[in-house]
């Protein structure tokens, strides 16, 4: 035991040491993101739904953060960087099942449904049509709406496409997401949208809420929800076992076998629809120090965007993301105070509209505070601090910035999984597209919660959280130094 108290003492000495060698590193803190990380959950930010005052106010949070480091405020209007979106504010939604045997349910917001981000408004009583995957293609050979007479129905169908595919082969584009769902459903005169999980998929799915709806025009006098297999089972006299059954007849003869389900829904939604509600993304520049490297940049960005709030229940998004807007605001902090000049610029970018479909990173590429050709790399944290590890993406396309990134993990916390994939993906996806190599940090496993009303802070694991965001800060480091040089984007 006597050996043991100096060796406590030296191992103390030397963590210590390693803090002063790189006070970046040692600014990022878990109290710290998580002070970040809760007031951007705090209700009356709503779930961050771009365009309402709920981001703004998000936006503000970090502009002014932005602003007390001295960054360079890199928006067209101050830190924003302004964009339009569709918004959708859903002040009302109520669903009420009528079961096969007669009872009457209403069904708990937010965890037995929800409604889907782009609704429309209205009420419907009525009763339900099973209508298999809700798909409308009779010119492609599959109309789940054939012989049907589903006006003033509600229409219950399955969420996700087929495994199958179409008679024609050719896949079935985006017709399998809610906006040209509704669509069909709308065009054959139905009342209301009821959408499910595949009820055979072995792992029972939660109803999310979610505000990617595909493209087309918004079909604003259908109102629209999501409800979980078990509750929709309820309209079966069979249960889940004959729901189950109603899709797998379908799956099996690849073929619709829609028909009239014994119960009845009551969905009632209010919402305001706005086509091209004015957002930002929040951009804050730290000019690079080194005459010759200075007009070359890194990004790093992070979505502030979650997918809000539907009547009094907010998501709260604290894994996605605000665990990585936290990181961004962090890594800003780190690189501002922590006495490393880097030679490159750095840009921090907080995107909008990630949810919806990249709007806000599909913006900043079409509008780079810095020019591509002299863009370096771009780092996207994104759901980074639910799990125990840590996931880095893109080394099948960018192998030297994976194996700096992994290298410098192996030095240091060795929570890094081996695992990857080639590409962008979500917000890293845009500027991959570019040809920009990029790093995506991920915890791992890290969707326990995501886009459910339970994605909450106290679920995070602080102590991963800030490993992961120092590991991003060292690799920032490297390349911001000129260290990393970039390399061919492979999957260009
Ligand atoms: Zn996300």
């Amino acid at each position: 035991m006597r050996a043991l108290a100096p060796l406590l003492i030296l191992l103390a000495a030397g963590a210590a040491a390693a803090h002063e060698a790189d006070p970046g590193a040692a600014s990022i803190t878990p109290e710290g993101l998580m002070a970040d990380v809760r007031a951007l959950c705090a209700p009356e930010l709503g779930g961050r739904l771009p365009g309402t005052t709920g981001y703004d106010e998000a936006m503000r949070y970090c502009g002014d953060r932005f602003a007390a480091l001295g960054l360079e405020s890199g928006g067209d209007d101050g830190w924003s960087q302004r964009l339009t979106m569709e918004l959708n504010e859903i002040r009302a939604c109520e669903l009420t099942l009528v079961g096969a045997d007669g009872v009457a349910e209403p069904l708990v917001l937010g965890s037995d449904f929800a409604c889907r981000g782009f609704t429309g408004s209205g009420v419907a009583d009525a009763p339900v049509v099973f209508v298999g995957y809700g798909l409308s293609l009779p010119q492609r050979g599959h109309d789940d709406y054939a012989g049907l007479d589903v006006r003033g129905k509600v229409v219950l169908a399955i969420k996700p496409a087929p495994k199958w595919e179409p008679a024609d082969g050719q896949g079935w584009g985006d017709a399998h997401l809610p906006r040209p769902k509704a669509r069909a459903a709308l065009d054959h005169g139905a009342a209301g949208l009821l959408l499910v999980p595949h009820p055979t998929a072995t792992k029972p799915q939660p109803a999310i809420a979610s505000v990617l709806h595909g493209s087309g025009e918004h079909v604003g006098s259908l109102p629209q929800a999501e409800l979980t297999a078990a509750a929709a089972a309820r309209l079966c006299a069979g249960g889940l076992a004959e729901l189950a059954g109603l899709v797998a007849a379908v799956d099996a003869a690849k073929a619709p076998a829609s028909r009239e389900l014994p119960g009845r829904a009551r969905l009632a939604v209010d919402a305001v629809y706005d086509s091209a509600a004015p957002t930002a993304n929040v951009v804050g520049i730290l000019p690079g120090a080194d005459p010759e490297l200075r007009d070359e940049c890194l990004v790093i960005g992070g979505h502030l965007d979650h997918v809000g709030r539907q009547g009094d229940v907010v998501w709260p998004g604290a894994n996605d993301n605000a665990s990585g807007a936290a990181a961004v605001l962090a890594l800003a902090r780190a690189f501002a105070e922590g006495g490393v000049m880097p030679r490159r610029t750095v840009v921090f970018v907080l995107f909008a509209g990630e949810e919806q479909g990249l709007n806000g990173a599909r913006w900043y590429v079409e509008h780079p505070a810095r020019p591509f050709e002299r863009t370096i790399a771009m780092l996207n944290l994104d759901c980074v601090a639910h799990g125990d590890s840590i996931q880095l993406g893109g080394g099948g396309t960018q192998p030297l910035l994976w194996g700096l990134a992994r290298g410098l993990d192996a030095a240091h916390a060795r929570l890094s999984t081996a695992r990857t994939w080639p590409g962008g993906g979500a917000d890293a996806e845009p500027f991959h597209e570019q040809g920009i190599p990029t790093l995506y940090f991920a915890s791992t496993p890290s969707y326990a919660h995501l886009h459910q009303a339970t994605d909450t802070p106290e679920t995070l694991n602080p102590i991963l959280h800030t490993e992961l965001v120092r590991l991003a800060y060292r690799t920032a480091v490297e390349i911001a130094q000129g260290r990393y040089i970039g390399e061919v984007n492979e999957g260009r």
